[in-house]
C-alpha cells in the first residue's frame, strides 16, 4: 500500500470511531481529500485508494488538476467519477474557472461573488453546490461573514437559479483543547439549526463543513457532516505556498 492509501485508512478509521463516540452513522460525515499544493500523480493514489472527492484553495491549481485528472479518469474502467471542491478564498476575477470546472464551492461569503457564480455557471452542468462560509470565531482578516448575516445572505443565495444552497462552511482559529474546539464548532452546529429552524429556505441546509486535520473528531461530535482533510492524508505541506 502506498502512504496515501495508509493514512487514508487511518483518517476513515477516525472518522468512524469518532462517529461511533458519539452515537453517529459513520456514512453521515463525507470525507474531503484537500489535495492543495500536490499534484495529479498524489490524487490518483487517493482516488486508486477509493478517495472521490477532492478539495482545492487555489483555483488555478486546482483547474490544472482538474483537467488533469479527467484525462486519467476517461482511460480508466470503471471511470472513477470525482467530485471538486473550491475551499478557497474567492475573487471575483476567478469565479468563471470556478463556476466552469468546480462542482463545489464552500467559500461564498457575498452575495456579488454569488451572482457571478451563477451567471457564470454553464446550461450543460448540474448547479454549482454551495456552502456560505462563515466567520464564527470573528478571526481578523478572515474571510467569511458575520454568524448573523448568514441568514439573510442565505435567503438571496437559494433564489439563484444556477446555484444549490447546501451549508455552511467555518475554519475556526486552532484550538486550544478539545474543550475549545467543541465549543466553536457547538457554536457553527448551532447557526445551522438556527437557519433551519427559521422556515424560510425552500429546502433545509443539509451540508455543515468543518473539521480539519487537527480537529475532526471535535467537529464530529458537534455535528459536522464533511470534513475537509489535507496534512493527515497528503502530509505535510511547504509553509510559504500554504
Ligand atoms: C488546507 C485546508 C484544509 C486542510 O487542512 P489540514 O489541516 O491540512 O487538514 C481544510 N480546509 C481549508 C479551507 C484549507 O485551506
Amino acid at each position: 500500500m502506498s502512504s496515501i492509501s495508509t493514512q487514508l485508512d487511518a483518517v476513515r478509521k477516525r472518522i468512524d470511531k469518532a462517529c461511533q463516540e458519539s452515537g453517529r452513522d459513520p456514512q453521515s460525515v463525507t470525507l474531503l481529500a484537500v489535495s492543495k499544493t500536490f499534484g495529479p500523480t498524489s490524487v490518483i493514489e487517493a482516488v486508486q485508494a477509493g478517495q472521490r472527492a477532492f478539495g482545492e484553495n487555489y483555483v488555478q491549481e486546482g483547474q490544472s488538476k482538474i483537467l488533469a485528472l479527467q484525462q486519467w479518469a476517461a482511460q480508466q474502467s470503471p471511470v472513477p467519477s470525482l467530485q471538486w471542491h473550491c475551499i478557497g478564498p474567492l475573487q471575483s476575477n476567478k469565479s468563471r474557472v470556478v463556476a466552469e470546472h468546480f462542482d463545489w464551492v464552500h467559500s461564498v461569503d457575498r452575495l456579488k461573488i454569488a451572482q457571478r457564480l451563477s451567471e457564470q455557471r454553464p446550461a450543460h452542468l448540474h448547479p454549482l453546490q454551495v456552502c456560505l462560509q462563515v466567520n464564527i470565531d470573528g478571526g481578523a482578516g478572515k474571510s467569511g461573514l458575520a454568524p448573523d448575516e448568514a441568514l439573510a445572505l442565505a435567503l438571496q443565495v437559494q433564489d439563484l437559479p444556477r446555484l444549490a444552497l447546501r451549508g455552511l462552511m467555518t475554519i475556526p482559529e486552532p484550538a486550544a483543547d478539545l474543550a475549545q474546539a467543541l465549543s466553536v464548532h457547538g457554536q457553527t452546529r448551532a447557526l445551522f439549526d438556527q437557519i433551519n429552524a427559521s422556515g424560510k429556505l425552500h429546502r433545509p441546509l443539509d451540508t455543515l463543513s468543518m473539521g480539519m486535520s487537527g480537529d475532526l473528531e471535535a467537529a464530529i461530535a458537534a455535528g459536522t457532516t464533511l470534513v475537509r482533510v489535507g496534512t493527515a492524508i497528503f502530509g505535510g505541506r511547504p509553509p510559504v505556498a500554504g
